[in-house]
Parts: structure tokens; sequence; C-alpha cells
């Protein structure tokens, strides 16, 4: 009974904290009336981080490719990618991470997707918008779309942190979301489980746009919460420029490179 009352307790706490953050998301410090709003000057910023933790979370990769978002050495072309991604032949135009897939923004990989991860998947979102809203103001945003799950993802899992994303990043932008126009009808096992070739044909023809609609010549925001070989975004980016969208930019908590981050 102790621990179906704490598991209450605690799904309460994430609701309040969801809409009015009162404790930071990651540690659970108290949040003071001076931590509101101290990282960004807009009256509409809430800072859903104390201090420590937004120091510690706060956009990470000073130099990333401009085309997969991996962090890259100074005074690099990477117009045409780096060495992480010029072999490949991915369809979106660019990555926008957060950080590498290590340390504490691994940790929180991990913990947004709990069924308590919403708050935590809404901060850090919080904090691509800080980062990179500028960018985004210049793009000419038209939408923005989750990376879909399958029915068996949507009924195994409580949280899903490509769709919180989406509703962070649609009121942050003021711009629309579809939450159904990407779907994925057929699961797929998990993209962790296999090996790098594996990955690539695991997801062949697995998105589809519902109802034929078209999307011609829109630009599209899709986010989803870990970017690492880029086939999961690569298929989905395809699938809606099928549909007619002109650019495809993708939004991620983290950028997983090397052994650390297979996904
Ligand atoms: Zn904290
Ligand atoms: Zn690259």
């Amino acid at each position: 009974m102790a621990t179906l009352w704490n598991s209450w307790q605690r799904l309460t706490r994430d609701a309040v904290n969801f809409v009015y953050p009162r404790s930071c998301v990651r540690c659970d410090t108290p949040l003071s009336e001076s931590d509101a709003g101290f990282a960004s000057n807009d009256e509409a910023f809430v800072s859903r981080f104390c201090r420590d933790c937004h120091r510690m979370l706060c956009c990470s990769i000073a130099l990333p490719c401009l085309r997969c978002g991996a962090p890259v050495g100074p005074h690099l072309n990477t117009e045409n990618g780096c060495r992480h991604c010029r072999r490949d032949q991915f369809q979106f135009d660019r990555v926008f991470a957060l950080g590498i897939y290590e340390d504490a923004l691994r940790a929180c990989c991990l913990r947004v997707k709990q069924g308590s991860g919403g708050p935590l998947t809404a901060g850090l979102t919080d904090l691509l918008w800080t980062a990179y809203r500028e960018e985004w103001s210049g793009l000419g945003i038209d939408l923005v779309v989750p990376i879909p799950h399958s029915w068996f993802q949507r009924a195994a899992r409580r949280h899903l942190p490509p769709v919180t994303m989406s509703h962070v990043l649609a009121r942050r932008l003021k711009v629309p979301q579809e939450l159904h126009i990407l779907s994925k009808p057929r699961h797929t096992p998990a993209q962790t489980s296999l090996t790098p070739a594996g990955r690539r044909t695991n997801l062949r023809n697995a998105f589809r746009i519902d109802g034929g609609a078209r999307l011609d010549g829109l630009t599209i925001l899709l986010t989803d919460d870990i970017l690492t070989t880029g086939t999961t975004a690569d298929r989905a980016t395809r699938v809606l420029k099928d549909a007619g969208a002109k650019r495809i930019h993708v939004v991620v908590i983290a950028r997983g490179v090397g052994q650390s981050s297979r996904r």
C-alpha cells in the first residue's frame, strides 16, 4: 500500500511540476522564486531546472556538424557532412541536439522514456528551444511532427518523449503540430538490439503518411529523443519528403556517437 501511495504522490507531483515547475525536474531540488525564469529574459519562460542542473545540461555542442549534429573540430566545413555522416545519404537537412549522449544527458535520456518522464522531457526541450530559438525563427518552420511509434509501443509505454517534445516546441514556436499524419503501422524490433546493418533494413517501409495527406512545400521540425545512426530520422524524412515536404530539420535531446550510444 505504501508503494502505491508513493507512486500516487510521485504522479501527482509530476503532473503539477509539468504545468508549473516547483522543483527541479532532474534532481528534485525546490526551485526558489529567483530560479524561475533565470535562464531567459522571456517572461513566459519558467526554468524547470535548478541552476546546477541547468548549467550541466544546457546546450553543450559548441561546433556541431551542419548535417548530422555530431561535434566536430574548429575550421571544418561540414556543409557536406562530417566523418560521422559523410557516407550516409541522409535526406534530412540538419540535426539540432542538446548534447552528446553521455554522462548526465545519457542518464536523462534513459529517464525520459519512463512513465514519469514528461516533465523532464519538457524541461530538456525548453533547453533546446533556448539554445536554437534564434536559428529556428529564420527557418520558416511550418509544422512540428514527432517520430511515430507502433501500436505496440504506444500500448506498452506511458510516455512517448517525441510527442512531449512536439507539444513543447509547437507551443514555443507558435506553429501547429501533427501527431498522427506520420504513422508506424508495423512493429519493428528495437534499434538497440540490432547491428548497424540490421538497423538500416529494420525500418524499411516502417513509416507512412496516413490518409495520403500532402505536405507540399512545408518545412517540418521532426522530434525524437536520441539520434545515433540517423536511420530512424532518415526513414521518416524520406516519407515526409515523398508527401511533398520541402525541408526536414530533426530535433533530438542527445546525439549518440561512438560505442556508448548504440541505438
Ligand atoms: Zn537540479
Ligand atoms: Zn555529420
